[in-house]
């Protein structure tokens, strides 16, 4: 069977941009389908790439909008489906999750977690379906998990939000495909502890000897051309920039 493949659901960072809708990736193996975030817009160009019920699990890195709004809307989905409320799924987030969603939803803890499944990440490993999965504290001002995705050889590293951190090198050591966020350009202007510059995702990524680069989370106002140059600079190895819609990992062909 071929291995696993992430296809790119949104890309665009803080807010959802033209082409893309915020923070999503689709991992799916032996027949598991895995969400990694759910931000603005990510429910619905979902629905191209699998069926609305047809997600297994999902991984939530932070709390903020960007990454897991569309959750709520899920909640929704799997409420009030036609044919009947749909069981639990098991939701992996930050402390707080349960709330977050009542507050989005306009309803009670107990009426969420009816539906979600929620479990407490933490900084270690854990089997989900058919991946292992190893979660690290990243550097954001609310509490964020990185994510390293193992399957049959292949690894990936999913930087989540975050400013400098040895976390990124350590999620992303030796793997076949780093996707770093990378917000920021170049300046003297950028905030610290927030988000990465590409220049800095290139730096981390060589640091880390991963096999490829892909930046993410790219916001809409910044000129992705000069990201991808930024990190040029300081990335030797296969380099590109997300898109709603791009297939990595072994499986992307079949
Ligand atoms: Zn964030």
């Amino acid at each position: 069977m071929a291995g696993m493949q992430l296809t790119v659901i949104g890309c665009s960072g803080s807010f959802p941009g033209p082409d893309s809708p915020a923070s999503c990736y689709l991992l799916e193996a032996e027949g598991f389908r895995l969400v990694m975030d759910m931000g603005n817009g990510a429910l619905g160009v979902l629905q191209r790439h699998t069926e609305l019920f047809g997600i297994d699990a999902i991984c939530v890195s932070h709390l903020h909008v960007d990454h897991c709004i569309d959750l709520s809307s899920y909640w929704v989905a799997r409420r009030y489906a036609p044919d009947g409320s749909r069981p639990p799924i098991a939701v992996y987030g930050p402390r707080g999750t349960a709330e977050r969603m009542a507050g989005f939803c306009g309803e009670g803890v107990a009426s969420i977690r009816a539906r979600f499944e929620i479990h407490d990440l933490d900084p270690q490993s854990r089997e989900i379906g058919p991946f292992r999965i190893t979660a690290d504290r990243m550097n954001h001002p609310v509490e964020t998990f990185g994510f390293r995705v193992e399957h049959a050889g292949w690894k990936l590293a999913y930087s989540a939000d975050t400013g400098e951190s040895e976390a990124v090198v350590r999620l992303a050591r030796d793997v076949d495909v780093l996707l770093s966020e990378a917000s920021f350009q170049d300046s003297e202007k950028n905030p610290p502890g927030l988000h990465l510059t590409a220049r800095q995702a290139g730096e981390y990524a060589a640091r880390a000897g991963a096999g490829q680069l892909v930046l993410t989370h790219l916001v809409p106002w910044y000129d992705r051309g000069r990201s991808l140059a930024e990190a040029a600079e300081s990335y030797s190895g296969p380099l590109s920039a997300a898109t709603s819609g791009l297939v990595l990992g072994p499986g992307a062909a079949r």
